[in-house]
């Protein structure tokens, strides 16, 4: 029989177990729905983490990508592609970039930054440079450099030896980061807003703060937008609400708009040191996914899209306080436009993984950022009904979690 629960226990006999997937078989989306494969209908505030900007089969994402699919998926970089033109020339008309890598996920994504910023001090004939400084609690991906990146002893365990040349700093706190910075420090790598960390924003100010000690010492500025860009936080990338840039950016997650794809942006000195032959990769700027990535552009540059996506976040911020006014569970709400995190108190008799498990019960997919922050990442296309329908199901969720404990 092929229900959610058979399969699940068949998914635990043939897959590696290094998730732990709800048991829910997801079988097609509309909108910000999902359906799973025995009709049940969720109302999705996850969108596959941060990835379906456009929620599940758009009108417009889905002709475009079975146009592109019926006339070229793949190419390789021997050749060039009408797709991955079209969505640089989109990349860089959104932000300070002037040249784009395209690769397939986050992590390849800050994987070519790292790799652009030391071989921009090495070709600088400043050879002892190559040292990066990230941020504790921050989050760039699996792959080793970009998982020696992330500075979370729980993803670093049992997986040494790490690749070296990697320091930490206290994330938002400039003056710590002023005295690791030093003339061997090739570049700041940080997320504007800390996702998997916990949705943190970077204090105001920071960023610039990062920029400033950067200049000085005579380091790059790397800014990982893989969770918070492409219209996330209601701007096309998040580090746009102040008035600083990068010399590089990784971008993945929402700019395929499900499909894999991922771009290292650079400024055109940086970009000059990747001569032929220094970086690659087989799949990177297939014109399927840049189809896809040219399509959730379009949408996103629409007047009022980002506006609204500022808005409605702004709405599920408050209609989340006025929830714990009643629960009084959470620490903290914070987040901006549609990235939203929700702190349990150190009190609270449960975690947000039960959170997850009784919204699900309710017909609401959330997600956790560790195991104390409820995250909320919603499609883009979120509408303030939605907020309204999240929220009565956060509601119930937590007022059976205070009366009777996580299952
Ligand atoms: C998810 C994420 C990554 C890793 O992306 P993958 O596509 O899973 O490799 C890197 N950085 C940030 C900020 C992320 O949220």
């Amino acid at each position: 029989m092929t229900n959610n629960q058979t399969l699940a226990a068949h998914a635990k006999d043939v897959f590696v177990p290094n998730y732990r997937p709800a048991p829910v078989v997801l079988d097609r989306g509309e909108g910000v729905y999902l359906y799973d494969i025995e009709g049940r209908r969720y109302l999705d505030m996850v969108a596959g983490i941060a990835v379906s900007a456009l929620g599940h089969a758009h009108p417009r994402l889905t002709e475009v990508l079975q146009t592109q699919a019926a006339k070229l998926l793949h190419t390789s970089n021997l050749y060039l592609n009408r797709p991955a033109l079209d969505l640089a020339d989109r990349l860089v008309a959104h932000c300070f970039g002037d040249r784009v890598f395209f690769c397939n996920s986050g992590a390849e994504a800050n994987e070519a930054c790292i790799k652009a910023a030391r071989r921009f001090a090495y070709m600088n004939g400043d050879r002892e440079r190559n040292r990066i400084v990230s941020f504790e609690r921050s989050f760039h991906g699996r792959t080793y450099g970009a998982l020696t990146a992330t500075a979370q002893p729980k993803y670093h365990e049992g997986f040494g030896p790490l690749p070296g040349g990697f320091d930490y700093a206290p994330y938002g706190d400039a003056s710590a980061l002023e005295a690791l910075v030093t003339e061997k420090t090739a570049a700041i790598l940080l997320e504007p807003v800390q996702g998997e960390g916990g949705v943190n924003l970077a204090p105001s100010g920071f960023l610039a703060e990062c920029r400033r000690i950067a200049d000085r010492k005579g380091a790059l500025l790397i800014f990982d937008e893989v969770q918070s860009g492409i219209g996330r936080t209601g701007k096309m990338f998040a580090h746009q609400h102040e008035p600083v840039a990068p010399d590089l950016m990784a971008v993945a997650k929402g700019i395929g708009g499900g499909l894999a794809l991922g771009a290292m942006v650079a400024t055109g000195r940086v970009a000059e040191v990747m001569q032929p032959g220094s970086h690659g990769t087989t799949y990177g700027g297939s014109p399927l996914a840049c189809a896809a990535g040219v399509a959730v552009i379009d949408e996103v540059v629409k007047p009022g899209f980002m506006e609204r996506v500022a808005r409605v976040g702004q709405l599920l911020l408050e209609r989340l306080d006025q929830l714990n006014q009643r629960h009084g569970v959470f620490s903290a709400i914070r987040g901006r436009g549609l990235i939203v995190g929700a702190e349990l108190t150190e009190q609270a008799p449960f975690d947000a993984k039960d959170i997850v498990a009784e919204c699900r019960a309710e017909g609401v997919l959330v997600h956790v950022a560790g195991p104390r922050v409820l995250r909320l990442v919603p499609p883009l296309i979120l509408s303030e009904a939605h907020v309204d329908e999240a929220v009565a199901a956060i509601d119930v969720a937590l007022a059976r979690l205070t009366r009777d404990g996580a299952r």
